[in-house]
């Protein structure tokens, strides 16, 4: 399963359509905007880049500020700019959206999330009261603050669990009714827009006892997607990988990973054990690629057009076994795209099994490629670990 995300002002948005409150704020995409806003707000608001990653405060990318110099200061820094932060790894992700919103004073940060566990074959709440750091931090150093409750799907949310999370906040009674509005509303978000994950971190009390979301983020199913017409309006191609987008509009399935070796499978399930052979082999898969059904010469040679433009990949890895798709037809679509390929083509290993596998290497081994053929993982396994 795939997750579409969005922004967090969209995902307020969602939230306040949900009923779910969140500060006034508004959306600038320049500089002049931004201000203009920023003045709405009385001179004082908080601002935020808008990206696809969490943790923005740490990197600098959430700030209170209270003058004008600082708010055009902040806009010139990131507008139109990369953005680093722990979630992004070693990629960045461009600026090009920074909220403006009304300043909220905390008395207490909380967590709030749902998704499914698939364990427990429901949606679950997790909510713990050590809000605004990194909840894996938390997980891992104090698990007793963080509180898992399945939902039985038929009920959903009871005021019995409403009562639970709340004590367990350490929030008090009179709060009942705000809590309740808004995990009601969360949990019809979920179901009503087939969310994957809604995480509010974090949720506050302010000092004038609201509960407010003051963070959110929202992922989406996306084999739902054509059910959510206005979700899929919110995808914002900026901040997803260039190839992964390219994949996805042929019908090819492909996650960027960080090693050296590039894999085209056909079969989820292939693809994941040829991922584990590789990894058993002391290196590590530069992606995740399953062709999918009803590949021809075409799709095959952009699959490997993908892979080949991924500057890490050192080996191609081909594990397909020709059904429908035969093993003659993918061999012209490699050389296709190997072609097409500028600088010196990498080493490349293949097993091809299945309708006129004979003829696929036939035509594969006529050519001036550094080829080795396998028949089985296992000496796909042993030509790996020669590589090593
Ligand atoms: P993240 O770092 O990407 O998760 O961004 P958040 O929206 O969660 O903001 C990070 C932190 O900034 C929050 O945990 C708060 O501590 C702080 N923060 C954000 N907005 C406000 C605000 O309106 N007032 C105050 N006092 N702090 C804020
Ligand atoms: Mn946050």
């Amino acid at each position: 399963m795939c997750n579409l995300k969005i922004h967090e002002y969209q995902s307020k948005k969602l939230l306040n359509e949900f009923g779910v409150p969140v500060p006034k704020s508004t959306i600038a995409t320049d500089k002049e905007t931004l201000l203009e806003n920023f003045r709405d707000f009385q001179s004082k608001a908080v601002l935020k880049v808008q990206v696809h990653a969490g943790g923005r405060g740490k990197a600098g990318g959430v700030k209170l500020v209270d003058n004008s110099q600082d708010a055009v200061e902040f806009a010139d820094k990131f507008f139109g700019n990369l953005f680093q932060t722990f979630q992004t790894g070693d990629e960045s992700v461009v600026v090009n959206k920074i909220l403006v919103e009304e300043a909220s004073s905390i008395v207490s940060e909380m967590y709030l999330a749902l998704l499914v566990d698939g364990s427990n074959q429901s949606i679950n709440i997790i909510a713990s009261p050590e809000g605004g750091t990194d909840i894996e931090e938390v997980a891992s150093k104090n698990p007793e603050k963080i509180f898992s409750l399945p939902v039985n799907t038929i009920l959903g949310p009871t005021d019995f669990h409403v009562r639970e999370i709340l004590d367990f906040l350490n929030l008090d009674k009179t709060l009942f009714a705000q809590l309740n509005k808004i995990i009601r509303g969360l949990y019809k978000l979920y179901l009503d827009k087939d969310c994957s994950l809604i995480e509010i971190n974090p949720l506050i009390l302010n000092d004038n006892n609201e509960i407010i979301a003051l963070d959110a983020k929202i992922t989406f199913d996306e084999d739902a997607l054509f059910r959510n017409k206005d979700i899929s309006e919110l995808r914002d191609l900026s901040q997803e990988n260039e190839v992964e987008i390219k994949a996805a509009e042929l019908g090819i399935k492909y996650v960027q990973l960080k090693g050296s070796v590039g894999c085209i499978v056909n079969g989820a399930g292939l693809a994941m054990a040829t991922m584990d052979v590789i990894q058993s082999a002391g290196l590590s898969p530069a992606n995740f690629l399953d062709i999918g059904g009803g590949a021809d010469e075409d799709k095959v040679s952009k699959a490997m057009s993908a892979v080949l433009s991924d500057d890490n990949v050192k080996i191609v890895l081909v594990n397909l076994f020709g059904g429908i798709l035969r093993c003659d037809v993918a061999a012209r679509g490699f050389i296709l795209a190997l072609k097409d390929s500028d600088g010196t083509p990498p080493k490349l290993i293949i097993r091809m099994q299945g309708t006129n596998s004979e003829e696929g290497k036939r035509i594969l081994s006529n050519t001036k490629y550094n080829i080795s053929f396998a028949e089985n993982l296992d000496q796909i396994s042993q030509i790996l670990s020669s590589e090593e």
